[in-house]
């Protein structure tokens, strides 16, 4: 019998079909993670709305339409490696390694990256967790084909745009600490980056030596 978690997942999924989500692979992912697993047991009901929830240490778990929307826009597949920066509650992670990519993903909050860790293994998916500052990046496992910012940045942060393999795409969103556009950055040579702004969107800042200062 199909569940009502299932049922309300496939009817999200469905309307990202008309919202631009074109990728099949990236749907089917999507389709296949069971984000209820990823929010506390209060916010379970509302894990199929499309919305970003609360989670722990005051940070949130991404709205799933731009999770498929980031996801899609980074364009790796099967055996890509991928850096995330701000695992948050391990979602956006899992729907890599559900892409069959390699992912690494760095949260700056302790907690969160232990709990996102527990869920992540509980769940099957292999990932690589680090606790730190994600704006500069993990060196040791570059260059990556894609590198994932799930916070809003003051600026592109330049460690990570090195970290990119030639040809490699980095996701960020960019602006003011409460709004920012996304900017799809595409290393186009050893030395040359061309930037895509592809439309408004909300984070929490990414905090850290090439992000906002605080907290
Ligand atoms: N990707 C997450 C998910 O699927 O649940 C949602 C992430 S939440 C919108 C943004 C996360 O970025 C927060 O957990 C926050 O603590 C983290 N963050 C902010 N600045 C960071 C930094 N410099 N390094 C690593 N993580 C950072």
């Amino acid at each position: 019998m199909i569940s009502p978690y299932e049922q309300q997942r496939q009817s999200l999924i469905q309307s990202f079909r008309s919202r631009g989500i074109t990728d099949e692979a990236v749907l089917q992912a999507m389709a296949s993670v069971n984000r209820e697993l990823f929010v506390s047991p209060a916010m379970k009901q509302r894990a199929y709305e499309d919305s970003a929830l609360p989670i722990d240490a005051r940070q949130t778990i991404s709205q799933p339409y731009t999770v498929a929307f980031m996801t899609q826009s980074l364009r790796v597949g099967r055996g890509s490696k991928v850096l995330e920066i701000g695992t948050g509650s391990g979602y956006q992670a899992a729907v890599l390694a559900a892409l069959g990519c390699e992912v690494y993903t760095i949260e700056r909050h302790d907690v969160l990256s232990r709990r996102a860790r527990h869920t992540l293994e509980q769940l099957g998916y292999i990932v690589h967790c680090r606790v730190g500052d994600g704006t500069i990046g993990w060196t040791e496992h570059a260059p990556y084909d894609g590198i994932i910012v799930t916070a809003g940045a003051p600026d592109v942060p330049e460690a990570l745009a090195k970290q990119l393999a030639i040809g490699g795409r980095l996701v960020v969103p960019v602006g003011e600490r409460d709004e920012q556009s996304l900017y799809r950055v595409t290393r186009t040579g050893p030395e040359d980056w061309s930037a895509e702004d592809l439309g408004p969107f909300r984070f929490v800042p990414l905090i850290g030596r090439q992000g906002w200062q605080g907290e």
